[in-house]
């Protein structure tokens, strides 16, 4: 099935875990100030050699480990068509549906590798499943999305040290909570990370993503990549959210704080049940079909995400918006779970 961005107008958008807040007016200063005529009549820097410079200081990675994409989305389809045509590539499940589709697109046989009981990583199994030479490349996201939970770097440490497959781990909400695995990377030359300036640094809109990794495996992707991925103007954007990290940051510790608001508030609805988090959005479960929880939020003008489906039977995931739009969400589930 293919991606279905669900686009309604005139809703209350709790459905895509993008950061609810406006652009900080000192980032909006920088993007007029760098902004030069040439970013529109001539190509863009194909390395993005200042942003990768910029994400070097930020991160520790040398900028030779550190490939740009529009979106992780794009980032995920080079490793997919890079390392994944004609092998079979694992995804930890239930996650992100982007893996799936691009191991389709790229030609890649795909296999689900079921994640335990409180969605833990099952290492021993991920181990055991990849031992044929078949399979080059895991997903791993970490914390995931859409159950919330991280998985701590010595699992993942476990796994890298016990397969020669490349293990892919998605960061895409490291910002808000877990423990990144850059440090791995200096040990194990199979570990790739993926991150993405649309969650914490709310550049959706404009599609900046980024892989850190050891050079050699960097050197591989970019034989796939295309020369002009990365828009002038997204790069410049995301040079700017780098420069101005502490403001994101507050964003992100307002949102945790509104975050813990909202979770208080759910657990005291009865019979909602809601799984522990280390990201912008929350997994929860209520008693009624997913689908009806879904359409009858939507009908009073708020949207979230259906992710009912095998190990997740009725569950929902709302992202964390304003205040005001989450006190609305949460009116209108109480509203809907009384009747
Ligand atoms: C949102 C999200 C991304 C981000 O994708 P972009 O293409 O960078 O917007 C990547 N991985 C996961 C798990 C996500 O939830």
């Amino acid at each position: 099935m293919p991606y279905d961005p669900h686009l309604v107008p005139d809703v209350i958008k709790l459905d895509a875990n993008e950061n609810p807040f406006d652009f900080p007016p000192e980032v909006k200063q920088f993007i007029r100030e760098h902004l030069q005529p040439e970013h529109f009549n001539r190509y863009p820097d194909p390395t993005a050699r200042e942003l990768r410079g910029g994400l070097s200081q930020f991160t520790g990675v040398p900028a030779d480990g550190i490939m740009v994409g529009n979106g992780s989305d794009e980032l995920i389809l080079n490793l997919m068509l890079t390392f994944g045509t004609g092998k079979e590539v694992l995804i930890v499940s239930p996650t992100f549906s982007m893996y799936r589709i691009h191991a389709q697109i790229a030609g890649a046989r795909w296999r689900e590798v079921p994640r335990g009981k409180n969605f833990e990583l099952n290492t021993a199994s991920l181990i055991e499943s990849s031992a044929g030479q078949d399979v080059s490349m895991i997903f791993v996201c970490s914390p995931n999305n859409p159950t919330g939970n991280a998985v701590p770097p010595d699992h993942i440490e476990e796994l890298l040290a016990n397969t020669s497959a490349l293990v892919v781990v998605d960061e895409a909400y490291i910002e808000f909570g877990g423990e990144s695995c850059t440090r791995l990377l200096s040990f194990y030359p199979n570990l790739i990370l993926l991150r993405t300036f649309s969650k914490a640094f709310g550049l959706a809109g404009l599609r900046v993503g980024y892989l850190l990794a050891r050079p050699e495996v960097v050197a591989e992707l970019m034989r796939v990549k295309q020369p002009y991925n990365l828009n002038a103007f997204s790069q410049i954007t995301a040079r700017a959210a780098l420069q101005y990290r502490d403001s994101f940051l507050r964003q992100v510790e307002l949102i945790k704080r509104n975050r813990d608001v909202l979770i208080r508030g759910m657990e005291s609805i009865s019979g909602v049940r809601v799984f522990p988090t280390a990201t912008n959005f929350i997994l929860f479960h209520t008693p009624l079909d997913g689908a009806r929880v879904f359409t009858g939020l939507l009908e009073n003008g708020v949207l979230i995400r259906n992710v009912s489906g095998p190990a997740l039977e009725n569950c929902l995931r709302v992202s964390v918006g304003t205040e005001k739009e989450n006190s609305t969400f949460l009116e209108k589930l109480k509203m809907l779970l009384k009747v």
